[in-house]
């Protein structure tokens, strides 16, 4: 919808030359052809490198594999209707010194034509000498309605026959194109599989899409809220949103929440909790490795920054984790190129308080302290979540987690009460790893493991808190002062 607004825009306000972004050269050509015809304007004129023009009879394949003359050709016909030129792939031509002198020379002749020229183009190439003249907009993914309407002409074309819920494929399959969807279903009714594992088989298509455009991660998650011991308030921040992203919530008026922060020390379950959101919530999740967005190419981090908001919002809803985003908006390092980084830190926070979407954003930091403070201020996030190291009830609670998983028959026999009393300062993650050590030894020993082992295991760990002890009670004041929020009781 916003497409069809943007491009009579476009054309009534006489942009003559329209560079479109799109990966989906077909259905992009389907629906301008779809508005012109709607709105009754014109004629359309199609040119590809191989076949030259090719839609009109009295050019059929004239400049074939010759771009310049694809654009001369356009000032010799009559314009007194509006004519319009698709020309596919030209981004691979526009850099072309005549190219960019005839476009500029053209676009002067043109200004009282009623010609318009289309570039289709899968990847921005716009010249800076053709910035002022080239306007560019982006033919987004489908939309949820978009995929809703194709798959119900797919299942009445394929005769499939199912009680699946037709809005949850779609939802599912919302981030694809209508080709890859297309592929997808032909497939799922090959291997005639429309049955609920389906879902899996959509998340597992979702994943190899994802993971070919290399910036963002698609990760399955199975964890739940009873995988994370302790952190009470944040579980029950979670849980009093668990429905945020639903029909009834939006019906409600209910504003989507925008994501938090978590931060804490090493192993306290912050990557632990991006997952069980995005399970709890029923939402896809995908994490950035923000280091990726920062390319070798001057001007590719801001590229990739925007890349990476725009693909999030084609995958909405979703929750995007932003892992460890201290690694690189840190105040503290030094920064070869504090430019670029300061940039992308910036037009990340834009989007970050002026979002209005269902994309939740997880941000997770190591470190506090040496985040710069705009990512800390009010209106970012939702709210700011300190990840203390678990106290006696809570050590406990994580030991029991584990131990269930590990032995769901025998975990009663292990004195949790004592564990709990010699881990103070232990990370959930260095509880995990002292269990996992115990098992270790003992199965080197061909026996079960014992107390013993695991308090040997125990006895044998220098928890991280030791040597980053400043970071903790600088974050712990920082909670009393209400900068940031304890997760824990
Ligand atoms: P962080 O992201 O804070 O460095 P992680 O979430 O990666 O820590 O923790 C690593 C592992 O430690 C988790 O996958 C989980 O097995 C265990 N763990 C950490 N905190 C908890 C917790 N509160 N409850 C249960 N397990 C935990």
């Amino acid at each position: 919808m916003y497409f069809e607004e943007n491009l009579k825009l476009l054309i009534s306000s006489r942009h003559l030359f329209i560079y479109i972004l799109s990966s989906e050269e077909d259905r992009l050509e389907y629906t301008i052809t779809k508005i012109l015809d709607k709105y009754n304007i014109g004629n359309i004129y199609y040119w590809n490198f191989i076949d030259g023009y090719n839609s009109n009879p009295n050019y059929i394949n004239r400049a074939k594999r010759d771009p310049l003359a694809a654009l001369e050709l356009v000032e010799t016909i009559d314009s007194s209707t509006p004519k319009f030129f698709l020309f596919k792939d030209f981004h691979l031509f526009i850099n072309d010194t005549s190219i960019i002198r005839k476009m500029k020379n053209l676009h002067k002749k043109l200004k009282n034509s009623n010609s318009y020229i289309f570039i289709i183009a899968s990847e921005m190439k716009i010249p800076t000498m053709l910035k002022s003249i080239v306007t560019l907009i982006e033919f987004s993914l489908p939309s949820f309605e978009e995929i809703l309407i194709e798959l119900k002409r797919l299942f009445s074309l394929l005769n499939i026959n199912s009680n699946i819920s037709i809005e949850r494929m779609a939802l599912a399959y919302k981030g694809m194109s209508i080709e890859l969807i297309r592929r997808s279903i032909a497939k799922i009714v090959s291997l005639n599989r429309i049955s609920p594992q389906i879902f899996r088989l959509i998340a597992e298509e979702k994943k190899q899409y994802i993971r070919q455009t290399h910036i963002l991660d698609f990760c399955s998650v199975n964890y739940t809220l009873n995988d994370i011991g302790g952190l009470f308030y944040l579980k029950q921040w979670l849980k009093k949103r668990s429905y945020a992203f639903t029909k009834q919530a939006q019906n409600y008026g209910l504003p989507a929440p925008k994501g938090i922060l978590l931060v804490g020390i090493q192993g306290t379950g912050k990557s632990l909790s991006a997952k069980v959101i995005a399970k709890q919530w029923n939402l896809p999740l995908f994490r950035l490795d923000v280091g990726k967005i920062f390319g070798g190419v001057v001007g590719e981090s801001e590229k990739n920054i925007r890349e990476i908001i725009k693909l999030s919002e084609e995958l909405e809803p979703c929750v995007l984790w932003i892992d460890e985003i201290d690694k690189v908006f840190s105040r503290l390092t030094n920064n070869i190129d504090s430019g670029t980084t300061n940039r992308v830190l910036s037009t990340l926070l834009i989007w970050l308080s002026e979002k209005n979407n269902q994309v939740f954003v997880v941000a997770t930091a190591n470190n506090v302290l040496c985040l710069p403070p705009e990512i800390l201020r009010k209106g970012r996030f939702d709210e700011i979540f300190f990840l203390d190291l678990p106290n006696f009830r809570e050590r406990n609670k994580i030991f029991q987690i584990h131990l269930m998983k590990f032995r769901p028959l025998t975990w009663k026999k292990y004195n949790l009460n004592s564990f709990s009393e010699l881990t103070d300062s232990f990370s959930g993650a260095e509880i995990k790893q002292a269990i996992v050590e115990a098992m270790y030894n003992a199965f080197y020993e061909k026996r079960d493991f014992n107390n013993n082992d695991i308090i040997n295991a125990i006895n044998d760990t220098v928890p991280l808190a030791f040597t980053d002890n400043t970071t903790i009670s600088s974050m712990q004041n920082w909670a009393k002062m209400g900068k940031v929020r304890l997760a824990s009781k």
